[in-house]
């Protein structure tokens, strides 16, 4: 049995991040992750990574209070407030960390870190890289878990955690190179798992991110926080819905509707392109619907660069640039580019406090997985790798000093059972002659998301995708895999991979189903408002075999009152 202190699932930026500090703390601490960390879906971040620096001229008065007040109010007032003060005044903290730690951040002539402008930001306050943000925060994270002796157990899957019900005792993975599964003790073991994107059909997110994780977590009693508020973001291209950076309206993009319109004066006349992405969506979606959408990709609008003009292009958006060349053919230097809304990021995930602990003795979560909560209702863009650095030291910390202190021993025979059940379970799938396919139960399932819990809900939509998933769910069960080798055997790991990502749909759905308001990225057409009296409060989904138990919790304030939100 391998063994180590902290166990950190993921090696995206959070993981990273939680990984490096509580190594620093003297902490025997590994890394256990499906992909090399640099692959994961961090390094896909192109926008950048926002603190209330004051280094711009427009913004010589910012300060982290305003930015947990951009931050509450993009949230539609769900985000904890306390929660949303800790990431917006550790964030410079961290921003100076990771630029001595090497991060090659754009900068102005005076050698300052540059900072541009992003949606629902009264300021410009998003530092970046280029437009390959991400890519640099993960190399240089990856390089301080090299220097700390971070153990990394490359192209592992984590499929279950050995808990005895009061505390857990490690987990259980498959290796993907030998099929061997295995069990690895642990005093702490932290979600760092990312998104869950792969649950829609449009998503601009990895195949990796797959949400099956949260399952995993909340399988074990750990119940999954505002589900129900999934962000989907207003540029994607059409066809393989890849992410345009909201950097490149930073930058000064226009959207466009098939009028040559600038149709966002109609929806938020002074924020214009740079409202949050929940009300961006929304104006795209209503222009689609209403019959101002180009036709490729079943409906899109243009997002129109080349006002920039090709040196400023060069300069700040190589990176889309080629995105644009390579999947559609299109130099956004001469063309405008054809986006539409998809799936990005997940608010809700593994509910935890403010230092990443969960109800579970032993288990922490961090990152896009988790949910602190600091994006509420709506996340602001650039807030996200914000909080892989500062909840992911926290939670770092938390993991460290909880193993320090900690008396109980790991009790084996806990490990040991379930390492037999999920290796009897994986045993039972790689036999299993079903006559459920994959491809057609996932596929399925990614359309009645997309479809029917996408941009715009009603009751009726949200009722017919429950009773999907949950016919899916039953034929999960007698599902077939066709793969009967170990060795990088991805039909049987997308397998194991679905009946998770069915358990988070549900809770998805669940939650939504029951949220009678519009909140954030939460609209439903049948309940057009928001509704503080009743629904100001997070969802709690606990599991149980016949779908989410749901119960709710007070949303914490500390200085602002919730408003009506105005751009
Ligand atoms: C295209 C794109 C652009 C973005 N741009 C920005 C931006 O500019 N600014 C911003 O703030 N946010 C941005 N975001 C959001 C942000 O990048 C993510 O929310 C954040 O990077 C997630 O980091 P993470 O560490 O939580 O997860 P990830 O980076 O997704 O890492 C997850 C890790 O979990 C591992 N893992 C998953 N399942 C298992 C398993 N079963 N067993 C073992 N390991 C597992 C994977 O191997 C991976 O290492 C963007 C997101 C996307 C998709």
């Amino acid at each position: 049995m391998l063994k180590h202190q902290v166990i950190v699932i993921g090696g995206g930026l959070a993981g990273l991040r939680a990984a490096v500090e509580s190594a620093m703390m003297g902490v025997d601490t590994a890394v256990l992750s499906l992909l090399y960390p640099v692959r994961s879906h961090s390094g896909a971040a192109q926008g950048g990574i926002n603190a209330a620096l004051a280094n711009m001229e427009e913004c010589k008065d910012d300060t982290p209070t305003r930015h947990a007040y951009d931050t509450v109010k993009g949230s539609d007032f769900l985000a904890d407030q306390d929660c949303a003060e800790i990431l917006t005044t550790d964030a410079p903290k961290r921003i100076y960390e990771l630029e001595h730690w090497g991060v090659p951040f754009s900068r102005l002539p005076d050698g300052r870190i540059a900072q541009r402008p992003f949606g629902g930001a009264g300021y410009p306050r998003t530092c970046y890289a280029s437009d390959k943000t991400g890519l640099y925060l993960l190399h240089t994270l990856n390089e301080q878990a090299v220097k700390h002796k971070v153990q990394v157990y490359n192209e592992w899957a984590a499929i279950s955690l050995a808990s005895d019900g009061k505390q857990n005792h490690g987990l259980v993975a498959m290796n993907l190179q030998t099929g061997e599964i295995a069990s690895f003790a642990a005093d702490a073991v932290l979600f760092a798992v990312g998104g869950a994107g792969r649950i829609f059909k449009r998503t601009s997110n990895a195949m990796q991110s797959t949400g099956y994780c949260l399952g995993v977590a909340y399988k074990a009693g750990v119940p999954l926080k505002d589900m129900e508020f999934v962000q989907f973001h207003p540029t994607t291209i059409i066809g393989t819905n890849i992410l345009m950076t909201e950097g490149a309206r930073g930058e000064g993009g226009y959207l466009v509707n098939n009028q040559g319109e600038r149709f966002m004066s109609k929806y938020a006349p002074k924020a214009m392109e740079l409202a949050p992405r929940d009300i961006v969506s929304r104006s795209i979606q209503t222009e689609i619907n209403e019959g101002r959408g180009f036709p490729e990709g079943g409906g899109c609008m243009h997002l129109d660069i080349r006002h920039l003009g090709r040196e400023k292009i060069l300069e700040r958006l190589p990176g889309i640039r080629d995105i644009c060349i390579s999947f559609l053919g299109i130099d956004p230097i001469d063309k405008p580019i054809p986006i539409q809304p998809g799936q990005h990021f997940i608010m809700g995930g593994i509910d935890t406090d403010k230092d990443g602990s969960t109800i579970l003795p032993g288990v922490f979560a961090s990152g896009e997985c988790a949910a602190v909560s600091v994006h509420g209702a709506n996340r602001l863009g650039g807030n996200s790798l914000l909080e892989c650095v500062v909840m992911g030291q926290r939670s770092g910390a938390a993991a460290a000093n909880y193993v320090k202190g900690k008396s109980s021993a790991i009790k084996e025979a806990v490990l040991n059972d379930a390492l037999k059940k999920s290796t009897s379970e994986v045993e039972q799938l790689l036999k299993s002659n079903g006559k459920e396919r994959l491809v057609n139960l996932r596929d399925s399932m990614a359309q009645t998301m997309t479809d029917k819990v996408g941009v715009f809900r009603d009751g009726k939509a949200m009722s017919e995708a429950l009773a999907t998933i949950q016919e899916l769910r039953k034929c999960y069960r007698d599902i077939g895999v066709d793969a009967k080798n170990r060795k990088f055997n991805l039909d049987l790991l997308r397998t194991i991979e679905l009946g998770g990502m069915l358990d988070v749909a549900e809770a998805i759905v669940a939650g939504a189903v029951a949220r009678q308001e519009s909140r954030g990225a939460h609209s439903r057409l049948d309940f057009k408002t928001r509704d503080d009296v009743n629904w100001m409060k997070h969802t709690l989904a606990h599991f149980t075999p016949d779908g989410a138990r749901l119960e709710y919790e007070p949303v914490t304030k500390t200085k602002w009152e919730p408003e009506e939100r105005k751009y």
